[in-house]
């Protein structure tokens, strides 16, 4: 039988997506890119905006009209979790649902559709779970069992995504993802710990820890600022073949001191921290139920800059958040331009249904938060070259992602990224007329050229692969 599966959303979304594959393959299902050619079809859907609803909403829809008399169409994930009754009444052909902490039942679903117990019985949500399902007693940590038995479908590239707590405990007015994914549930240590070493042994160069709020790591067990320990385990336990552990979604507030002496101390953690921070100004970030001291956040960076001086920092803001005025946007201005972000994400406001921020009052006009994101990323442009520039003339080690070709000539042109590129949101590390360099491998790269978001390289003498420190001749 075959599968095909399409995941929507965030690097979360893909981890789970990577659980139902590896259960599929596990009951002999094979994966199929076409889905004419697929007996199973499911989507693993975004919620979490409404333009990302309505993007899994369409990707359903388009299958669903295309869908063969033995073809099942499953939807699974956040849209399903937070409005599986929508999903059903919008797409009517969908066979069955999986929730987000269900996903580890999609071989059970499959049995039961295919048992034919009546399609209309599995919609009503018994594999929704309206309040928050406990995982199952006998798993106590699914992802666990299959992550040690099975390599990652979507370890390709030598990097993956590992997902260290699901659900979050913080209050933010314009995000829905606490309804859905309920309150913060950390993975535990140790089973963290062993999905990254099967991940590495699997081929994983690259750890991309990622969770709503990595950095609340243990609080639910009453442990809060656990994350250096499973940080300091994680690089500990694991041999030389791992490279790169890179955190991701940290909240400002967060960050601790002890934090940053392990990101500073375990070679293996790249000086790279993403840290959405959503906005700047505190009246703003008051209303959004942020933390609302900047100051808190300059004193992060500087600690940040003064334990790692080549630390690249991401973060993200919204613009036009409900009662934004020309001053508190210019305030964000300010700030962004004060910290100097080595890459910054911008999105405007979507007022999502039952959050407090779609009730608030003088919303702005849609034109005003195209203005303002336009305002927002033309001012980082030229931050993000001049950061891109202070990295021309150093050898940097890059994690080769593919090749591809430059236009208007056959030469090959090599793609990958350095300790300052998150996948698929970053930049990468182009390097012109270098090729045969499986993904996976990394390799050093003399930086000589940048652009505002991409850097440019070239391999010297002797450097094809595996990167040897040793056996390169500098030639600057
Ligand atoms: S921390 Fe992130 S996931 Fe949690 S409520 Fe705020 S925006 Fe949402």
């Amino acid at each position: 039988m075959k599968y095909h599966l399409i995941t929507l959303g965030c690097p979360k979304n893909k981890v789970d997506s990577d659980g139902i594959e590896t259960l599929l393959r596990t009951a002999d299902y094979r994966v199929t890119d076409s889905a004419r050619d697929a007996d199973v079809l499911i989507v693993n859907t975004c919620g979490f905006l409404e333009a990302a609803k309505e993007e899994s909403i369409g990707v359903l829809d388009e299958l669903a009209r295309r869908k063969r008399k033995h073809q099942v169409l499953i939807a699974a994930g956040c849209l399903v979790q937070r409005n599986g009754a929508e999903v059903l009444r919008r797409v009517p052909k969908v066979d069955g649902l999986l929730g987000t902490r269900r996903w580890m039942d999609v071989l059970e679903l499959l049995g039961m559709i295919r048992g034919g117990n009546g399609r209309r019985r599995l919609q009503q949500y018994d594999l929704l779970g309206d309040a928050p399902q406990p995982v199952p007693a006998l798993l106590d940590d699914p992802v666990h069992a299959f992550a040690a038995a099975t390599p990652r479908p979507s370890l390709v590239t030598g990097s993956a995504y590992l997902k260290i707590s699901d659900g979050c405990n913080a209050p933010c007015a314009f995000c829905t993802i606490p309804s859905f994914k309920g309150k913060l549930r950390s993975r535990p240590l140790d089973a963290i710990v062993d999905e990254a070493r099967a991940l590495v042994d699997a081929g994983a160069r690259e750890l991309v820890i990622v969770a709503q709020d990595s950095t609340d790591y243990g609080r639910d067990w009453g442990e809060p600022n656990s994350l250096p320990r499973l940080l300091a385990a994680i690089c500990n336990h694991t041999d030389e073949r791992l490279r790169w552990v890179r955190l991701m979604y940290a909240y400002p507030g967060h960050v601790s001191d002890e934090l940053i002496e392990v990101m500073a101390s375990q070679p293996k953690i790249t000086p790279y921290l993403d840290m959405p921070l959503q906005h700047g100004d505190p009246r703003t970030l008051r209303r959004m139920r942020r933390p609302s001291r900047p100051e808190t956040v300059f004193e992060h960076v500087e600690k940040l800059r003064r334990a790692m001086p080549d630390i690249a920092l991401r973060t993200t803001f919204i613009v036009g958040y409900p009662g934004e005025t020309e001053e508190e946007f210019q305030g964000l201005l300010d700030f962004a331009r004060a910290i100097e972000f080595d890459k910054v994400g911008a999105f405007t406001f979507s007022a999502e249904p039952g959050t407090p921020a779609a009730a608030l009052p003088d919303q702005v006009d849609d034109d005003m938060k195209q203005a303002r994101y336009a305002r927002l990323m033309e001012q980082q442009q030229p931050i993000s070259l001049r950061k891109n520039q202070a990295q021309v003339g150093r050898m940097l080690e890059i994690l080769v992602e593919g090749e591809g070709e430059i236009e208007g000539s056959r030469e090959p042109l090599l793609l990958g990224r350095s300790y300052r590129d998150a996948p698929e949101i970053d930049g990468l590390v182009l390097v012109p007329g270098a090729g045969g360099v499986a993904a996976g491998e990394i390799i050093q790269v003399h930086i000589n050229g940048a652009m505002e978001y991409d850097l440019v390289g070239e391999l010297l003498r002797g450097e094809i692969f595996p990167s040897n420190r040793a056996a390169i001749e500098f030639a600057v």
